[in-house]
């Protein structure tokens, strides 16, 4: 019996989130219609239409890209790799974002951090999720500190910003499919990022304090 509510239970998960989708996906391709449409009147339409017709492909594409990383079985390869030129590497991508945002950003890597086996792709993008909330969470500028140590045998790394704060009633909510709080969010960074973390057998851990910050800490076994 146990296993048959789980069944259902995942059924309506999985319900929730094709809901979800096409919810997602509808509204860029209501616009992209639009668009098209207009431009079938007046076919010398503005170059900035195009412009438009492009950033809501990017999204629809952004959204499925986000989703396949849930889809299973796909090839994930698991390697050693340096987890200090990771985050290095996430901190150079994501500094445009910041230098936009006026945030900046500081590392404390202890010296000799270890290799760790992982799919360096999706720990870069569990990375990159988490730093892009990080600034996101702080519109007037501010620092993000990027801390990187050995716990045991296990592996932390902290993104900490000085931002608003996740209040209470949404810290249970994070991680949930298009739970967002912003204007263009998707709602699928966190998601996506614990079905990461937990497939390296790991965890993610927040820490919140509204209008002082907020700091996610993923937490890595180092096998
Ligand atoms: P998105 O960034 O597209 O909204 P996420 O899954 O990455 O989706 O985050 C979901 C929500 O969690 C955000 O909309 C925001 O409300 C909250 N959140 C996540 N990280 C932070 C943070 N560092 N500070 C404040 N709120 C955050
Ligand atoms: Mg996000």
């Amino acid at each position: 019996a146990e296993e048959l509510i789980r069944k259902s239970e995942l059924l309506s998960v999985v319900g929730q989130m094709a809901a979800g989708v096409a919810h997602e996906i509808r509204n860029p391709l209501t616009s992209l219609k639009g668009f098209v449409q207009l431009l079938q009147a007046f076919p010398n339409g503005k170059a900035e239409y195009y412009q438009i017709m492009l950033s809501e492909l990017d999204r629809i594409e952004f959204i499925i890209s986000e989703f396949l990383v849930l889809a299973k079985p796909q090839v994930v390869i698991h390697q050693p790799r340096h987890i200090q030129r990771m985050l290095e590497q996430i901190v150079m991508l994501a500094d445009t974002h910041a230098i936009l945002h006026n945030v900046q950003i500081v590392t404390q890597f202890s010296s000799d951090l270890p290799m760790i086996t992982c799919e360096e792709k999706q720990l870069k993008q569990v990375f990159l999720n988490l730093m892009k909330n990080a600034i996101e969470s702080m519109p007037e500028g501010g620092v993000v500190t990027v801390t990187a140590k050995q716990d045991g045998d296990m592996l932390l790394i902290i993104f900490t910003d000085q931002g608003c704060g996740i209040p209470e009633e949404s810290l249970e909510k994070l991680g949930e499919p298009f739970f967002t709080t912003k204007e263009t969010g998707t709602g699928l960074g966190l998601m996506v990022s614990h079905k990461i973390i937990a497939d390296h057998g790991g965890k993610i851990h927040v820490r919140s304090q509204m209008g002082k910050g907020t700091s996610f800490e993923v937490q890595l076994p180092m096998r």
